[in-house]
């Protein structure tokens, strides 16, 4: 049985196959983008009120890779972001946190307890589990996710790392933080 909502997804699903265009075949972009260092890939919350997309004004000629999560917390995304630098090899990576994040309304005591109680047998590792809260600032949270992706051995030291505040009450994003995987400011900042 397929939701309402779902329905209207398929729905506009086929009006939008009536025209698409396939890009690039994934070899052909991979293989553009390696080497000049352009990708950039976005990590920022699963929240819906933020749209990425909408807030980079990003379109065809602007183009980002992205990844969400709750939060838009680096050490649930290290994965993918490092298969990412495998096959684009991206010179830039943006972490973007943001204002009213459900992270820092719903903290992990209060995460683990709704799981434990949805998967009891599994209390042990609920326990033993990070859920990426955030109790302190934005930008603390931030500057910690740029951290941890400059302490990661998966993550090319050469790669620049933009932190990112977005204010969800008035559409404005801010630098926090802007360094090498080294440390360095980067000589445009
Ligand atoms: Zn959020």
């Amino acid at each position: 049985m397929i939701p309402g909502p779902v329905k209207e997804m398929l729905a506009r699903n086929s009006t939008f196959a009536q025209t698409y265009r396939a890009g690039p075949s994934l070899m052909q972009m991979a293989t553009a983008m390696r080497g000049t260092g352009a990708g950039v890939v976005v990590l920022s919350c699963s929240d819906p009120r933020l749209n990425p997309y909408q807030i980079l004004g990003l379109d065809q000629t602007l183009k980002a890779t992205m990844v969400r999560n709750a939060g838009g917390r680096v050490f649930d995304a290290i994965r993918t972001l490092a298969v990412l630098q495998t096959i684009g090899a991206p010179g830039t990576i943006v972490v973007m946190h943001h204002t009213d994040c459900g992270m820092t309304h719903f903290h992990d005591a209060t995460i683990k307890k709704a799981l434990t109680e949805i998967a009891p047998e599994a209390s042990q590792s609920i326990e033993a589990s990070s859920f990426g809260e955030i109790t302190g600032s934005i930008e603390e949270s931030v500057r910690e996710d740029l951290a941890l992706l400059k302490a990661s051995p998966l993550i090319k030291k050469s790669t620049l790392l933009l932190g990112m505040k977005y204010e969800i009450e008035t559409g404005v994003l801010t630098v926090v933080e802007a360094s090498g995987a080294e440390g360095s400011q980067p000589a445009s900042l």
